[in-house]
Order: C-alpha cells, then structure tokens, then sequence
C-alpha cells in the first residue's frame, strides 16, 4: 500500500517534469531552428505551423489532465444519500465487508479513499479514480498525449538530423542511433545537450505508443459497454447498441469536446443531476 501511495505522488511528478522538458525544448530548440532555414519566410510557414499544432496538441492534453482531475468520480459515501448504504461505505471503509459486495459496479478505491459508481480504474499519473464522469477527458488526455509525443518525435529527429548531418530515410537509423550516440558521448564527440534529445526521442516514442495503446483498448471497452473493473471481476455486462455506449461517455458535445478541453455535461450522470 505504501508503494501504492508513492506512486500515486511520484507519476504525476513525472508526467509534468516530462511535459515541461518537452515544452522547453520545443519552444527553445526545436521550433527557431527550423526558423533558421532560409525557406522558411512566409506566414504560413513550416515552423509556425508546427509551433500551432504542438500548442494545440499540448493545451489540449494538459487541459483534459486537469479536468480529469477536478471532475473525478463522486464519492457515493458523502455525495448521495444512500439510506443503508452508508452504513455498507462504512463498513468498507472499516474493512468488515467486501468491496463491491452490495453495491453492484462500486468500488471502494484504498488510494482516494472513497467509494465511487461505474468505476473503470485508478490511473496513477492523473492520482485519480476514473469513472463515467471523467471518463472521456481521460480518453482525450491518452490520445492528445500520445499526439504531443509523437509530434515532439518527429521535431526531434527533424531537430537531429540537422545538428548532426544524418538521415532517418532508413528506419534501421533511428534502433541504431541510441548505442551508436552513446559511443560517441563517452568518447567525448556528442554534447550533453544532444544526447539528452536522443534520449527524449526514445521516450516520446515509448509514451506516445502506450498511450495510443492505452486509448485504442479504453475506446474498445467502451463500444462493447465494459469498464475494465468489470472486466477484471469478470462481472456481465448489459447489452446495447454500440452508440449508446458512445453516447454514455462522451455525451451531446462530443464534437466540442474532441477539440477543446471541456467539462462533459451531456453523459447520464449529469443528467440524473440535472433531475
Ligand atoms: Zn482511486
């Protein structure tokens, strides 16, 4: 449990030092040196476009990091009034009675300490449950982060094919750059600063894919109407319509929310709220 809880304090502190290193060294490195390249000269120019797209691509991921924060599933325990049922969220809370024993699809989560409806998992990196309520800023926050990732990937070896006058034409260049430039570093020919980038590339690529991994699977899940609790309690699911499982989770400005980081208000819970 003490693990649990370090991290749950350690990967989020990990996700912003890497977002702010990635930040840095987009704005600082490698957007003015494409500014350097003498084509560049038109507004619409390669350089600016690629400085619009990664801001769009990052305020998109931080901002659904937040949300995923502040709209984090409510605590059944406190927020409803669940008659004897907080008398069973007290019990839990005192360990005399199994999780997910009376309340069908709750959960009582050690970390956050309460009990929360439809919960799907503990993500660590946001130090938050996900449930119906946050679910689809969590699926934005995967996919915006892989895109940000694999955009910062793509400028880095952009960024280092210049610095050090190589080609990526051949994939088998960027398996063998790492132990090549690692060489080259203890040799004394590569600077910090640039083995630092091609370190950064490894882990771009490494985030960009578990993410994109991680919402193909989420997104998965959700068509069929599951939350990976139920999966992994092997619980069974309703049956319904594909869309209606869409629906559910990504509400009635799903297209708002595709673009822009913003509060889903038109899913079940806010609904049965608004009643
Ligand atoms: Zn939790």
């Amino acid at each position: 449990m003490l693990v649990l809880r370090l991290l749950n304090v350690v990967a989020p502190a990990y996700f912003l030092c890497i977002s702010l290193v990635t930040f840095v060294l987009q704005i600082f490195l490698f957007i003015p040196s494409m500014f350097r390249d003498p084509s560049t000269t038109s507004l619409l120019s390669p350089a600016l476009l690629h400085g619009a797209l990664f801001l769009f691509l990052s305020a998109n991921a931080l901002g659904n990091y937040v949300l995923v924060i502040q709209s984090s599933p409510e605590d059944l325990g406190k927020g409803l009034n669940l008659g004897e049922g907080a008398e069973v969220v007290a019990d839990w809370l005192a360990g005399s009675r199994s999780p997910g024993s009376v309340l069908p699809s709750t959960h009582f989560c050690r970390l956050c300490a309460r009990v929360t409806q439809r919960h799907d998992h503990h993500c660590f990196f946001t130090g938050n449950c996900i449930g119906s309520r946050n679910m689809r800023n969590f699926i934005m926050f995967c996919l915006y982060t892989s895109l940000a990732c694999l955009d910062s990937l793509v400028a880095g070896m952009a960024y280092i094919s210049v610095v050090l006058s190589m080609s990526f034409a051949n994939p088998l260049a960027f398996f063998t750059l790492l132990p090549h430039s690692i060489s080259q570093f203890f040799s004394g020919a590569l600077l910090s600063s640039e083995m630092f980038v091609i370190l950064m590339l490894y882990l771009w690529l490494g985030i960009g894919l578990a993410c994109a991994g991680f919402c193909c699977h989420q997104m998965l899940l959700i068509l069929r109407g599951q939350t990976r609790y139920q999966v992994r309690k092997g619980m069974v699911v309703r049956a319904r319509p594909w869309r209606e499982n869409l629906q559910e989770v990504f509400g009635k400005r799903w297209l708002l929310g595709l673009l822009i980081p913003v509060l889903n208000v038109g899913n079940d819970y806010h609904r049965q709220k608004e009643k």
